[in-house]
């Protein structure tokens, strides 16, 4: 008997509308198998949208997914990052300096150290957040651990050559892009949209399968950050989203709909959860996750768990107290 292989992914590029190339890039990354990139054609050039992560081989992939759409990275006159995570901004730092072109990126990155400087102090925030929440020593010393070994995803220091917020115009042949702030996913996220064309470039902030993440404890309420966001991009009225991860999508209202509702369920869970008893956070997490709840998904679902308490704290619908400045602050309702 074989045993079952993951399948190697590899670079792809396609065109998804005249001066429009959708690349897909591979991820290391369990369930979220790969993101895109975006090429529009801008005069002799392309405009690039997202870069993929950086990882060892990440650029011969980007360079075969460039190649796939006859195009390559010596076309990029603009870089343009929907928000400041990894998999969309990694490689920027390498792009900028091969290229000489210049990057455009929100002000509110900080929730991304910057490369090169000192990763430590974040991640000893984040630490401290864990212990705070109720996160047991062992498994919390592993994923430290486990953390520090693992790359940063950066190809070098990012830097952003001009802030992107809205008033800014990004210039490509199927007319401007404007700006449109939507933090919630991220602090610096912003979609980019051709009202003409009634296209928007989503990012992480609408994805073709409708799922939830939340980059907790760099402002206070993510939760309604995002669906504020989610008001200002229905205004748009777009007909077609080209999102972060998956395909391109058509139905656009209906995916700011299901994520109001899937957003109104996961809260009800919590709810639910400080209405049977109070809890710590890492507490509630398990409670409401059950059998989903294990060490590989424990900080993604435990910063999720955080970013809702945050939005019933500022709904005034639950509370925290620490019983001393030692011990792990209790939710209550
Ligand atoms: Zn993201
Ligand atoms: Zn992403």
């Amino acid at each position: 008997m074989r045993k079952p292989t993951r399948k190697r992914e590899v670079g792809r590029g396609e065109r998804v509308l005249p001066g429009v190339w959708r690349l897909r890039l591979p991820l290391p990354w369990p369930g979220v198998p790969h993101c895109n990139a975006w090429a529009l054609a801008a005069g002799d050039g392309i405009v690039l949208v997202d870069t993929g992560m950086h990882e060892p081989g990440s650029m011969a992939h980007l360079e075969r997914a460039l190649d796939q759409a006859g195009l390559s990275v010596e076309h990029v006159r603009l870089l343009v990052c929907t928000h400041a995570h990894v998999d969309h901004c990694g490689e920027a730092p390498r792009i900028r300096e091969r290229t000489g072109c210049e990057v455009w990126m929100h002000p509110a990155r900080g929730h991304l150290p910057a490369g090169g400087g000192d990763a430590e102090q974040p991640l000893v925030r984040r630490v401290e957040v864990a212990r705070q929440s109720g996160v047991p020593e062992a498994p919390l010393r592993r994923w430290a651990e486990q953390r520090r070994a693992s790359g940063s995803g950066l190809s070098g220091e990012l830097v952003s050559d001009r802030d992107l917020v809205p008033g800014v115009t990004v210039a490509s042949d199927l007319g401007e892009w404007r700006v449109i702030e939507t933090p919630g996913h991220a602090p610096s996220h912003v979609c980019l949209h051709q009202p003409e064309r009634r296209l928007l470039i989503s990012g992480d902030h609408l994805l073709g399968r409708v799922s939830l993440y939340f980059d907790h404890g760099h402002t206070p309420d993510p939760v309604g950050e995002f669906l504020g966001s989610l008001d200002a991009v229905e205004s748009l009225d777009a007909r077609l989203a080209l999102a972060g991860h998956g395909r391109p999508f058509t139905d656009v209202r209906a995916h700011i709909e299901a994520n109001r509702t899937l957003v109104a369920e996961r809260l009800d869970a919590v709810r639910a959860a400080l209405r049977e008893s109070d809890d710590t956070a890492y507490e509630l997490t398990r409670r409401v996750h059950g059998d989903a709840f294990g060490e590989h998904s424990a900080t993604w679902l435990l910063s999720q768990t955080l970013s809702w308490l945050d939005h019933l704290e500022a709904r005034g619908e639950a509370a925290r107290h620490a019983p001393s400045p030692d011990e792990p602050e209790i939710w209550s309702a």
